[in-house]
């Protein structure tokens, strides 16, 4: 079976989130149980081949905005792996990308309409021999599209990855011009642009031949007004269709020197050496300690009820640390909260992107703390659990499908700050009985490595492409 995966980012070459980590990880792990990958991205100058070799393989002319593009089609392989990554040169489209991407004379939807357009050009320039494409996000929401026009009958099977429903790729209408769509001849198209944009996102959802999300559970979620917003009926629309692998977590970037049998002393060690690092006063009475880490993105990450909720946790008697960048909102909050004489010695607020620290946070941590009002999978709390740290999460998506409430976690399952109290409340009773024990040595053994992930895929790729070829 070959396959091509497409995305806008893949770790460590280009990391800009945890998309990165899933498409640098999951192709590996196909590779071992005899799946053939590539992953194809565009070649942005930031691209670090982190000592892999990096060498042009090809050159393909791309029509696109009425002209000819040429594009420089470069090959490496995914450290530690025979996994080949493909990267897409051109001046014009793939200069800044990601973040930067807005300073750019390109704007991201214009960029990744025209690398979607490239996906297709390749596929033909190997002569149709890819099973199946699977695409990640809005940026590859047109490649079923182009393929179809492109290879009609003839054209490989498609699933469409949605990590974040939320980032949706909407521009405007020169992008139906750009790529050369006849009017017509896309009716999904048609009917999308209507309003006078196009989303890409939707685009993906409705043209793919299967579409899947990051955890069984919003998969389900997806379909409802409160997690599917505005694309909730298209999904409706797509539901026999829609289902949900959970992602793993690549054991061998979070390395640990622990297990079971002797965790409480090295989280001791790793506790007092960051009550030193942050300042935080020690005693030796044992503490409970809390801590968050992730982006400080208000609306997703639950910042309103944790935010309600901290003294809560420092007037029981526990200490917080926090380890986030993101909204400067939430970043000037969370400082002004720290400098609280009420909280000193108690609170560790982290503006920072730091993954030393992270990890150092992780290892010392009792309980973390997820309060997303969504989270498709969420990896912090599986980062958490390997180190022995008790996930206090909320009951939805991913975090619902990866913490067993009781055994490995706590689960609170509605958004507001009285009832994450209620779960703080629960961390406390557990840290000062001998459930603690249990729950962490429960947390320690579970396996979130990719190897199980992988073969979900693999057993969905083959009905997809049978599914085609009906
Ligand atoms: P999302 O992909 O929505 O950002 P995840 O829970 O899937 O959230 O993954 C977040 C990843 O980023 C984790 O590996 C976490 O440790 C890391 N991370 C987030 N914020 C920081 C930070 N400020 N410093 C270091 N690592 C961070």
């Amino acid at each position: 079976m070959k396959v091509l995966l497409p995305a806008s980012e893949v770790a460590p070459l280009i990391k800009f989130g945890g998309l990165g980590d899933v498409i640098g990880s999951l192709p590996k792990a196909l590779e071992k149980i005899g799946v053939d990958v590539d992953v194809v991205v565009p070649y942005y100058p930031t691209v670090d081949p982190k000592g892999s070799k990096i060498y042009k393989n090809m050159d393909l002319h791309i029509p696109f905005g009425e002209k000819n593009n040429i594009v420089e089609v470069h090959k490496t392989k995914l450290p530690d792996s025979n996994v080949d990554v493909l990267l897409f040169k051109n001046a014009e489209y793939f200069t800044r990308g990601g973040k930067s991407a807005f300073e750019n004379n390109v704007d991201e939807t214009e960029m990744f309409s025209f690398f979607d357009r490239c996906v297709v050009e390749y596929v033909k320039a190997r002569f149709n021999t890819y099973d199946l494409i699977h695409c990640n996000d809005w940026h590859t929401g047109l490649i079923t599209h182009i393929l179809a026009d492109e290879l009609d009958k003839e054209r490989p099977a498609t699933l469409f990855t949605i990590h974040n429903l939320m980032y949706q790729g909407v521009g405007g209408l020169n992008l139906v011009r750009e790529l050369g769509f006849t009017p017509g001849s896309h009716p999904l198209i048609d009917w999308d642009i209507a309003d006078g944009d196009l989303n890409m996102l939707q685009q993906g959802i409705t043209s793919s031949d299967y579409i899947s999300t990051v955890s069984k559970t919003y998969a389900k979620e997806m379909l409802t007004p409160e997690f599917g917003g505005d694309l909730c009926e298209v999904l409706q629309a797509r539901e026999g269709r829609i289902t949900g692998i959970l992602n793993g977590i690549n054991y061998g970037d979070f390395p640990r020197d622990f297990d079971e049998t002797d965790w409480l002393n090295t989280k001791n060690d790793a506790k007092n050496k960051l009550y030193i690092e942050l300042n935080l006063n020690n005693s030796d009475v044992p503490i409970p300690l809390f801590s968050f880490i992730g982006r400080l993105d208000g609306f997703q990450k639950g910042l309103d009820i944790l935010y309600e909720s901290i003294p809560h946790i420092l007037d029981s008697g526990g200490h917080f640390v926090l380890l986030g960048t993101g909204e400067e909102r939430w970043q000037n909050k969370l400082n002004e909260m720290s400098e609280n004489k009420r909280f000193k010695g108690k609170l560790s607020i982290n503006i920072i992107f730091d993954v030393d620290l992270a990890v150092k946070i992780y290892k010392s941590s009792d309980f973390l703390v997820v309060p997303s009002r969504y989270e498709p999978c969420g990896l912090i709390q599986m980062i958490a659990m390997h180190y022995g740290t008790v996930p206090v999460v909320h009951g939805v998506g991913g975090l619902k499908d990866s913490v067993r409430d009781g055994q490995t976690g706590i689960i609170f399952e509605e958004y507001t700050s009285d009832s994450l109290k209620k779960g703080i409340d629960r961390a406390f009773e557990v840290y000062s009985g001998h459930a603690r024990f249990e729950m962490v040595q429960n947390a320690l053994k579970e396996d979130f490595s990719w190897d199980r992930s992988a073969q979900e895929y693999k057993n969905l790729y083959k009905k997809v492409i049978e599914l085609r070829n009906k």
